[in-house]
This record gives C-alpha cells, sequence and structure tokens, in this order.
C-alpha cells in the first residue's frame, strides 16, 4: 500500500532537526485508538479481516472477518490445521520480497496487491505500507473467497456437506470489491499517516528546541561559573597585594613621621621656623599618608574574611567621645562646631570590639570635617532604642550629622562600596581612598548592626548607625567578619 506524501505544506521551511533524519515506524505516525476504530469500521463494512502489522510485525490492528465456521471445519483436521496455521504465519510474518505471489493485482492507488491461496481454498491478500520510501509495515486482508475461482478443500466424511455449505456462506470478494476496499484503507492510511508525521515532527522538533535552549543554558552556567571563579581568584590576588603592599609601605613610612617628630621637638637641635614649618609638613602628610595605607590594609583583610572582632562590654559614650577627641584638632583648624549630644543612662554599654566601634565613629566624623566647609557644623549624638528599633531589638543609635557639601540621591547607595567616591575626578578637592564608609559598613555589619544615610545636596548629611545592645553571634567567642557582598544600604 504504497501511501502518498502529501507535497510541501506551504510555510516554506524545511525542517532540519534530528527527527527528520531518523527512519519513522507505524508506531511513531499512528494514534493506535483512532487507527484500530478505523481498521474496525472498515472490516465491518466490507465484512473482510483486516490485520495491521508494523515493520516488527506487531499487530497495531485487527479486525476479524467473517470466515469463522469454514475456518472451524478445515481446523478440525489435523494435517490441514498444521499446513494451514503454518501458511497464516507466512503471509503474515514472512518477509515481504520472499511471499510467493500466486496473482498480482495492479489497482490504481492501491500499489501492489499480493495474492495468496491458501491450501483450505481462502485468499489472502498482502499488501505493503510504503512511507516516504520506506516499508512500515503491511496489511493482510481475508481470507475470503475469491469470486474468481478457487475451491475449497473439502475432508472426506459425514461432515463434507456442512464445509461445502460454510464454504459457499463464506465472504466472496471480486477483484473490483477488493480493490475498492484496498483503495479506501490506502486513502485513509494516507491521511493518517500524513497528520501523524506532521505532528511527530512538530513535536520532537519542540523537543529538541528545548533539548537545544537547555544545552545552551547549560554551557552558559559553566562559562559563569568559570568566570567568577577566575573573579574570585582576581580578587584573592587584589587583596593579598594590597595587603603585602600596605604593610611595606607602613614600617619606613613610620621611620618618616618618627624622625620628623624628633626634629620637630628640637631633639637633635633647633630649627628656624621656615625648617619648622617643613617638618611640620611632613608630618602631616606622613600621617595622612599612615592613615590611607592602614585603610586600604584594612579592606584588604576585610576582603579575605580575616577581620576578627574581640567582644568585651564597651562604653559607648566614653568610646564616641574618645573618637571625638581624635577629630578635634583638625575641625578646630577648620573652624567647625563640633557638638556631643549624648545624654543616656549612666553606663550605655554594649558587648563590642572597641577598636573597630571607635573606627567606625572617626571615619564618620573625619568625613564629617573633610566634607563641610569652613564654619560650619557638626553634631554627635548617641540615643538608646527599644526592641522596635531596626534591629528589633534593645540598643543604640549614634549619628553624626553635618552641615556640609551633601550627596546626590543617586550616588548614595554605592558610597558605601570600597574605592568608590562621588567626586572621583584627578582634581578632586577631597582626599582619601573611597574606603572609609566601606570598612564602616564592614564593621557594623559584623556588630549585627546597620548603617544608613540621609543627605541634601549643599545642606548637609547625617550618617546613622544602629547596634545593638548584644550581637547576635558575641556569646560563642569571637567572630569573623564575612567579606562584603554587594548589597544595597538600609536608609530612612
Ligand atoms: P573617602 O572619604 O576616603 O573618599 P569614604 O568611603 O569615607 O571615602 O566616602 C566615600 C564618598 O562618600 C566620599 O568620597 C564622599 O564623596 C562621600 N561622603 C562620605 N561622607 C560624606 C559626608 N559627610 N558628606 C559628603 N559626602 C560624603
Amino acid at each position: 500500500m504504497s501511501a502518498e506524501k502529501p507535497g510541501p505544506t506551504g510555510n516554506g521551511s524545511e525542517p532540519t532537526g534530528l527527527a527528520l533524519q531518523r527512519k519513522l515506524s507505524l508506531v511513531d505516525l499512528l494514534d493506535p485508538l483512532t487507527f484500530g476504530d478505523v481498521v474496525e469500521s472498515l472490516g465491518a463494512l466490507y465484512q473482510v479481516g483486516v490485520r495491521v502489522l508494523d515493520e516488527r510485525n506487531r499487530t497495531l490492528a485487527d479486525a476479524q472477518g467473517a470466515h469463522g465456521e469454514f475456518c472451524g471445519f478445515i481446523g478440525a483436521n489435523p494435517t490441514v490445521r498444521v499446513r494451514c496455521s503454518a501458511q497464516v504465519t507466512r503471509v503474515k510474518e514472512g518477509p515481504l520480497a520472499a511471499l510467493p505471489p500466486s496473482q498480482v493485482l495492479g489497482t490504481e492507488g492501491a500499489g501492489e496487491l499480493l495474492l495468496h491461496t491458501c491450501l483450505t481454498g481462502l485468499c489472502y491478500v498482502v499488501v505493503p505500507v510504503v512511507w516516504e520510501g520506506d516499508v512500515l509495515g503491511r496489511v493482510v486482508f481475508g481470507p475470503y473467497a475469491s469470486d474468481e475461482g478457487g475451491t475449497p478443500v473439502c475432508p472426506e466424511g459425514p461432515d463434507a456437506e456442512r464445509v461445502r455449505e460454510a464454504w459457499a456462506s463464506a465472504r466472496h470478494l471480486s477483484q473490483e470489491e477488493l480493490a475498492r476496499m484496498v483503495t479506501h484503507l490506502s486513502q485513509v492510511l494516507t491521511a493518517l499517516l500524513a497528520a501523524g508525521q506532521k505532528s511527530y515532527l512538530t513535536g520532537q522538533l519542540h523537543l529538541e528546541a528545548m533539548v537545544e535552549t537547555q544545552r545552551e543554558l547549560e554551557h552558559q552556567n559553566s562559562q559563569l561559573l568559570r568566570l567568577n571563579q577566575r573573579l574570585k581568584e582576581s580578587d584573592r590576588s587584589k587583596s593579598s597585594f594590597l595587603s603585602t603592599v600596605s604593610h611595606e609601605l607602613r614600617t619606613p613610612l613610620a621611620s618618616i613621621i618618627g624622625y620628623s617628630e624628633m626634629l620637630a621637638e628640637g631633639l637633635v637641635g633647633g630649627l628656624n621656623p621656615e625648617q619648622m614649618q617643613f617638618v611640620r609638613t611632613i608630618m602631616e602628610k606622613g600621617n595622612t599618608l599612615l592613615k590611607l595605607i592602614s585603610s586600604i590594609l584594612d579592606m584588604s583583610q576585610i576582603e579575605a574574611g580575616k577581620v576578627r572582632l574581640a567582644f568585651e562590654w564597651v562604653d559607648v559614650r566614653e568610646m564616641v567621645e574618645s573618637a571625638i577627641t581624635s577629630v578635634t584638632p583638625q575641625a578646630q583648624r577648620k573652624g567647625l562646631t563640633l557638638e556631643a549630644n549624648l545624654p543616656v543612662g549612666p553606663q550605655p554599654r554594649v558587648v563590642a570590639d572597641r577598636e573597630k566601634l571607635r573606627q567606625v565613629v572617626v571615619n564618620l566624623l573625619a568625613n564629617a570635617v573633610k566634607f563641610t566647609p569652613s564654619l560650619g557644623r557638626i553634631e554627635v549624638r548617641l540615643s538608646e532604642v527599644g526592641t522596635r528599633s531596626e534591629l528589633a531589638t534593645a540598643g543604640y543609635h549614634i549619628e553624626v550629622e553635618d552641615t556640609g557639601v551633601g550627596i546626590p540621591e543617586n550616588q548614595r547607595d554605592r558610597i558605601f562600596q570600597s574605592f568608590y567616591q562621588v567626586d572621583d575626578s584627578p582634581t578632586r578637592e577631597y582626599g582619601g581612598a573611597g574606603l572609609g564608609l566601606a570598612i564602616v559598613k564592614s564593621y557594623v555589619e559584623g556588630h549585627g548592626g546597620q548603617v544608613s544615610v540621609r543627605s541634601e545636596v549643599g545642606k548637609g548629611s547625617c550618617f546613622r548607625v544602629v547596634l545593638p545592645k548584644e550581637p547576635p553571634l558575641s556569646g560563642q567567642g569571637p567572630a569573623y567578619i564575612p567579606p562584603p557582598v554587594d548589597t544595597e544600604p538600609e536608609r530612612f
């Protein structure tokens, strides 16, 4: 049965997936339930048995015909039964090319029909199912009694008459009827195979597209992982480079500062005013450089995850006062008013690393001094907060407010990133490396706290640190500050 492949669907694109390269089978192309119904109704319509087998001789559909009575009589003879079933097996399972055609029916639309006359006198017609040049299986019609001749094999004995009667009532088919039936099935099969192929290929191409997308995603994922790994490695190298360089710079710098201090104190003889001025400048610039190097070293330690917090009970007010003292000389030099507003109970204590906490306040105050023009004002406030604070636990707010240049809104999230400065031009007015706030954020968060900023350009800024009385991990001894991740700071 040469089921003809229909012409192109007209969408102009020939699919080229792997699904097209594979030889399809009837099982791939036909829906067993629908096809079973079609064959069933065809068998009922023509009153002939129809069996459809795939290329591995598996039965896909089977409609019984009206030959039962005759075959029953014939089958009662053991010798005939054995030969009969051997013939049936050959017709249904034997290689198509090896089937000895007794007769070939050439019928338009039906291809070649191989007619087999059974030893019982009944006939079978075997029609190969061919799709796109491949033999996908066969259809077996019959058995039936041919109108064109054929005589029954009648056993001798009392049943002979009944066998002749059964033969007479068996389904008789003319060649034309047979050709009509084959053409009928051929047309239905062509339509079903075309529809089945379309939906099979669509399904396969969809599947292949999904598999391809998945493969691409996996590839991109592994590339990202590799890149990430390389970034981490270069980050580690950067931190270790910064740490080594800073350490190596600090030692000679300490000598420069020490010797210029001795010169200024007159330990090696008096200096004239001009010499004194030069020595003081050396000391001042040396100290600025030392602070810068210390910040770089601190940040590289934080990024390497090497900063350890030594928790102890700390008097917050005393710690804030000490930080204020350390920036008072710079504030005075600029003519700034530095006010402390610390109205908390007798012993405001937190569990913290005192030095790290002091550095937090010093960094905020140093920025306030740096970014506030002469005659401006800086206020430091300390207040106790209850469990309804941002942290949902009791603690303290430390606020450093200035009347300085302010920070544009679109920069406020980024100033806590390391090396970020609002003005990063080579001609920028203020010194610094852009590390002070990154260190503040890491230290405060290491204590289980938060830092935030509000600001108005040209009017000033207010940095607020909220600290819990006891950091979550402080009960378990010293803690390491985790390396920073890119998160946006809280604002209020
Ligand atoms: P540095 O001060 O060394 O540049 P920081 O990390 O301390 O680095 O601050 C980052 C940037 O945030 C500063 O360069 C500045 O632009 C801005 N900034 C910080 N504090 C203030 C402030 N009080 N007023 C205005 N701008 C500030």
